[in-house]
């Protein structure tokens, strides 16, 4: 039976294991807080959602956008604001959503709830200070939550939010992105592409500019509205 028995617990620890990696990083899991991971499915309309942000290519996506009048929800690192206000300030200016991406885009796992609420909140306030918006919706980075996560979102009145579809637009080429994007866009989803490169100064985000040049007349040519989470939700 000892067998046995040491099989069973390698599969419970296996069953574990799976599940500590979905609550961390599945898209619908909400062990570590409430999050979303997509909107209504009867209304036609989608959210365009840019991390990572601002740096110094955000301006030719908000050109894009105005192009359009289209709306999106930009999460930004706290760190990358203090670099860029300004560019901070007008994605807000311009009628866009703000969310915290946290201030120094760490990976979230293992650290203390203190470490976790630090960097929400000093998000938070950085953000509010530099651009006048207060965010109601956080990102967490690469998507992994942890313990803590749940206390220091209540306690700073924010909502998780994953994605319906992620557009690897960090390793693909601007004609994967389009394709994977417009292939996966449907009523509700939340559209996750990336207008900087974690805290790097000048990242060349070329890729997500000429995808998004194209998705966003794509959508509109479907029926798709375009709207901030916080409209989608
Ligand atoms: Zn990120």
């Amino acid at each position: 039976m000892t067998g046995l028995a040491t099989g069973g617990g390698a599969a419970a620890a296996a069953g574990g294991a799976a599940f500590l990696a979905w609550a961390v990083r599945g898209r619908s899991s909400a062990v570590f807080g409430p999050s979303v991971w997509r909107g209504r499915r009867d209304r036609r309309a989608v959210a365009l959602t840019f991390d990572d942000g601002p740096s110094e290519g955000t301006p030719q996506i908000l050109e894009i956008l105005a192009r359009y009048q289209a709306r999106a929800t930009f999460f930004q690192c706290g760190a990358n604001v203090e670099r860029l206000p300004e560019v901070a300030r007008a994605a807000a200016a311009a009628g866009h959503e703000i969310g915290n991406h946290s201030y120094s885009h760490p990976l979230f796992c293992f650290r203390s709830r203190r470490f976790i609420e630090e960097e929400l909140r000093r998000a938070q306030e950085t953000i509010a200070e530099r651009t006048g918006a207060r965010p109601r919706w956080f990102r967490a980075p690469f998507g992994a939550r942890w313990f803590g996560m749940e206390q220091a979102q209540r306690r700073l009145n924010l909502t998780g939010v994953m994605w319906t579809t992620i557009g690897y637009d960090w390793s693909l080429r601007a004609e994967a992105v389009l394709e994977r994007m417009a292939a996966r866009a449907s009523n509700g989803a939340i559209l996750c592409l990336h207008d900087g490169r974690e805290l790097r100064a000048r990242p060349d985000i070329g890729v997500t500019v000429e995808a998004v040049r194209g998705l966003v007349p794509l959508l509109l040519d479907r029926g798709y509205s375009l709207e901030t989470v916080s409209q989608l939700l």
